[in-house]
């Protein structure tokens, strides 16, 4: 195996460093040069300063083989990528008629005059090639810098993210994709499950976790949510897809009922589907949590007939759920008891809730008891996607 190419990607801007504004921009870069191969190894962020700016593409040139930058391209004085660029790699700023030429036709074709400091874009370090920006004023640089171990292709992009990604698709994609010789697609298909804790279920898979495997898999938690990222690379998608079935296999064989769905799919959008294709209709009662399950089961086009927030004691949810089943005629009764929020329970770090559901044509109500538990941000949260995943597993 050849050496990977090593990427860093380098946010410019005082908003960034600041903390003004989030960078999005890397986030979105890092996922597309992983895509074609590229181990990013490096993310970079710096503020509107000459030296600083002078600092870091030195300091990527010592480290990486491919420099993607973001911001500071445009005419403003804060503006230094291609200054800091042409002293960092010792060559010239030099000026570009036929560029001059565009960006004078592009303010006159928008009823606007050039001012003196537009001509600045039209600068470009001596050795460089420009990256054409269509629907902005500002083009990209690339630019190839040879230290004596090692040689490094910068690409400079604007920071207005629609500009950068449009540049990206365009012009970097190939220009990347044949540096790293790569013809393959690569593909990434996410397995979600919910209903026990990220090292739990990473305990329950034999050795799927680990570096090196093809597929890779790489393991996350959210909110209570564990996702299994599943990646690989083929000739086309299905050809990926075939190579990761034996692993999804497994997957399957090992977390049994834990995997709730795929990709996008949410505890409520699988419970939405799954009564749409039973055609079983739901009502909920709901005493604890302000109607929140059912505004999520709502949103996702679940067949809900009823949801109503109701007052009653946890001893008599049975009963609610059995009443509202009864009263809608839904064919699955839910009701949710009381949720105790009192900060002594909270310190505590537990209470009990109880949800009773109860389907039509079974005599009783089946009644399940969870602990009011977790981080108090996402102690609700939580509390909503037990619900919904007993209506998942019902
Ligand atoms: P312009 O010609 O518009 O000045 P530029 O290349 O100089 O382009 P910046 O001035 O650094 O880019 O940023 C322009 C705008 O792009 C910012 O105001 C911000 O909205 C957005 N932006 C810049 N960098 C990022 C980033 N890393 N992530 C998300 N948005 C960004
Ligand atoms: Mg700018």
């Amino acid at each position: 195996m050849s050496s990977p190419i090593i990427a860093e990607i380098i946010a410019i801007g005082d908003e960034l460093t600041s903390g003004f504004r989030l960078d999005t921009n890397s986030q979105w870069l890092a996922q597309q040069l992983g895509d074609l191969g590229i181990v990013v190894l490096y993310h970079s962020t710096v503020g509107d300063d000459i030296d600083a700016n002078i600092d870091v593409f030195r300091h990527a040139f010592t480290r990486a083989d491919v420099v993607v930058t973001t911001g500071g391209l445009g005419p403003t004085a804060d503006d230094l990528t291609r200054q800091a660029l042409s002293r960092a790699a010792g060559v010239k700023l030099e000026l570009h008629e036929d560029q001059l030429e565009h960006l004078k036709t592009f303010f006159n074709r928008r009823g606007r005059t050039m001012t003196p400091s537009n001509e600045i874009q039209a600068h470009f370090p001596a050795g460089s090639v420009v990256v054409a920006n269509p629907e902005g004023t500002a083009p990209g640089i690339e630019l190839t810098y040879s230290s004596p171990n090692r040689e490094t292709i910068v690409f400079c992009l604007p920071g207005v993210p629609a500009e950068m990604k449009q540049m990206f698709a365009q012009t970097l994609k190939q220009r990347l994709q044949k540096i790293t010789g790569q013809t393959q697609t690569i593909h990434h298909h996410v397995v979600r499950c919910f209903g026990s804790g990220e090292s739990h279920i990473e305990s329950l898979l034999p050795d799927l976790v680990k570096r090196g495997r093809d597929p890779q898999v790489g393991i996350t938690a959210s909110q209570g949510i564990i996702s299994l990222r599943l990646s690989t690379s083929a000739d086309s998608v299905k050809d990926c897809l075939s190579k990761m079935a034996p692993t999804l296999e497994t997957i399957h064989e090992c977390l049994g009922d834990l995997v709730f769905g795929f990709n996008d799919e949410t505890l409520e959008s699988v419970v939405a589907t799954r009564y749409i294709q039973s055609g079983q209709t739901i009502a909920i009662a709901d005493a604890g949590m302000m109607s929140a399950p059912a505004l999520l089961l709502k949103k996702s086009g679940a067949p809900l007939v009823a949801a109503e927030i109701a007052e009653f004691e946890v001893a008599d949810v049975a009963k609610r759920a059995e009443e509202i089943l009864q009263r809608t005629n839904a064919d699955i009764g839910v009701a949710i008891g009381p949720i105790q929020r009192t900060d002594t329970i909270v310190a505590a770090g537990e209470s009990n809730y109880v949800v009773a559901v109860m389907v039509k044509g079974d005599g009783v109500a089946k009644i399940h008891e969870f602990i009011f538990s977790g981080h108090s941000a996402i102690r609700e949260t939580l509390a909503n996607k037990r619900l919904l995943n007993v209506l998942r597993l019902l």
